[in-house]
C-alpha cells in the first residue's frame, strides 16, 4: 500500500465547485478501489476566499499549497468581483500561487479523443488520434522582464517597453522538463523560439542543444521558429510529440493547439516547479484550462472532464501512477464513445447529459474496468 499523498483541493468559483464535486467522487473511488490513499484537505481561493477572508488567497492556504504534494485547482473569478481593483481580483489568488510555488513549467496536452474528432474546426484526418504536449515556460520572459512600462516623451507622444529576457538556468530547467516528458512519451522534443531575429532565441537554442548533448542525446531533438510552429500546428499537428517554448510563444501556441481539440471543457493542464534535491518532490498545481464560466454556473451543465483529466495528470506527474491515470483517461474515452455529451461537446445523435450524470457515467465505467 502506497503512503498517503497530500492533496490540497481548491475548487474556487463559478463552475469550479461543480466540476470538482464530480472529481472528488472519483478521488473517493480511487481511495476505496486502488492502492493509493490521499490525505485530502480543501481550501478557499479566488472570489470565495475574498468573500470569507477579504483576500483571494490567505497566507494559510498558500502555506498549505506549498506543503502539499499536489494542488488540484478549479477556477476563479466572476462578475461579482469584476469591479474590484487589480490587486484584489480573484485571479490574483491563482497568480500568487503560481509565483510563490515557483511553477515555471506549464504543461498543456492537446489530445483529440476519437469520439470528438469531428468537434474540431480542422478536418478529422488532420486531428484524429492527436496527442501532443505543449510545455510553456511560465515565470520568465517578456511578461516579467525589466524595464517595462509606458513613458511620455518630451514631444508628448508615448513610448512603451517590454523586455524579453532569459538566463541559461531558466532555459535549462524548462528544457530539462521537456526532455524528461519526451522520454515518458514518444521520445521527441521540438524546441521553439525565434533564433533568426531574437537574442533570447539564440541563447535558447544554444542552451537546449548543449543540454541535449550532455544529458539527453537519446531523445530526438528538433528546433523550429515560432511562426513556422504556429503554421505546422494547424497544417500537420501529429508531427509533434512535446514542444518546449518560452512564455510568450507558449501562451499563443498552447491556445492554438487547444483549439485543435475543439472544446475548452476537455482541456487539462499542469504547472510544475523544480525538484527539491532534499526530498525529491516538486511543487505542482493541476487545473482545467477553462475559467469559472459564470454564464453556466449553478446549472449542473458544465463539462467536468477537463477537471477530471487534470486529476489524471496529477496522478501521472506528481504521484507516478501511470496505470491509474490511464484508467481515468480510458474511462473518459469509453464514456464519450458511448455517446454521452455535456452541452459544450454536444453532437447530433448523442445524449445530452448533466455534470452529475457525466460523473455517474465515469464512475460506472471505472467500476467496469476495475472489475
Ligand atoms: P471561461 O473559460 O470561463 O468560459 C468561456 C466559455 O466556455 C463560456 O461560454 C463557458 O460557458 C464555456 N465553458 C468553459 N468551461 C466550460 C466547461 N467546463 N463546460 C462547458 N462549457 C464551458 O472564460 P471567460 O468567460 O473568459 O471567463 C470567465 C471568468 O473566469 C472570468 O472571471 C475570468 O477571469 C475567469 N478565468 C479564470 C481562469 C482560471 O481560474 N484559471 C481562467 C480563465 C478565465
Amino acid at each position: 500500500m502506497a503512503a498517503n499523498k497530500k492533496l490540497l483541493v481548491l475548487a474556487g468559483d463559478g463552475i469550479g465547485p461543480e466540476v470538482m464535486k464530480q472529481v472528488l467522487r472519483v478521488v473517493d473511488w480511487f481511495a476505496k478501489r486502488r492502492a493509493v490513499r490521499f490525505d485530502l484537505s480543501e481550501g478557499l481561493v479566488g472570489g470565495a476566499a475574498l468573500d470569507a477572508h477579504g483576500t483571494p488567497l490567505t497566507d494559510k492556504t498558500l502555506a498549505d499549497a506549498i506543503a502539499a504534494d499536489a494542488v488540484l485547482f478549479g477556477s476563479v473569478g466572476g462578475p461579482k468581483w469584476d469591479d474590484l481593483p487589480f490587486e484584489k481580483k480573484p485571479e490574483r489568488g491563482l497568480l500568487r500561487l503560481r509565483k510563490e510555488m515557483d511553477l515555471f513549467a506549464n504543461l498543456r496536452p492537446a489530445i483529440v479523443f476519437e469520439a470528438l474528432a469531428d468537434a474540431s474546426t480542422l478536418k478529422r484526418e488532420v486531428v484524429a488520434g492527436l496527442d501532443i504536449l505543449i510545455l510553456r515556460e511560465l515565470t520568465g520572459g517578456v511578461y516579467f522582464g525589466e524595464p517595462r512600462g509606458i513613458e511620455t516623451l518630451p514631444n508628448g507622444t508615448k513610448r512603451a517597453v517590454d523586455t524579453q529576457v532569459y538566463t541559461t538556468p531558466e532555459i535549462e530547467r524548462v528544457a530539462r522538463v521537456g526532455f524528461e516528458l519526451a522520454q515518458k512519451r514518444r521520445n521527441k522534443l521540438t524546441s521553439v523560439e525565434k533564433a533568426n531575429v531574437m537574442h533570447t532565441g539564440v541563447l535558447w537554442r544554444e542552451t537546449v542543444t548543449k543540454l541535449h548533448a550532455k544529458e539527453f542525446s537519446k531523445v530526438e531533438l528538433g528546433h523550429m521558429y515560432a511562426d513556422n510552429c504556429a503554421m505546422q500546428l494547424v497544417r500537420n499537428p501529429k508531427q509533434f510529440d512535446v514542444i518546449v517554448t518560452d512564455n510568450l510563444f507558449g501562451d499563443m501556441l498552447s491556445d492554438c493547439a487547444a483549439m485543435l481539440t475543439g472544446s475548452l471543457g476537455m482541456l487539462p493542464s499542469a504547472s510544475l516547479g523544480a525538484v527539491d534535491p532534499k526530498t525529491g518532490k516538486r511543487h505542482a498545481l493541476y487545473e482545467p484550462v477553462h475559467g469559472s464560466a459564470p454564464d453556466i454556473a449553478g446549472k449542473d451543465i458544465a463539462n467536468p472532464l477537463a477537471e477530471l483529466l487534470s486529476f489524471a495528470m496529477l496522478l501521472r506527474y506528481s504521484f507516478d501512477l501511470a496505470d491509474d491515470a490511464d484508467l481515468i483517461e480510458n474511462a473518459v474515452k469509453t464514456v464519450l464513445a458511448g455517446g454521452m455529451r455535456t452541452s459544450d461537446i454536444m453532437q447530433a445523435g448523442s445524449a445530452r447529459v448533466s455534470t452529475t450524470t457525466m460523473g455517474d457515467a465515469v464512475l460506472r465505467q471505472l467500476d467496469k474496468m476495475a472489475a
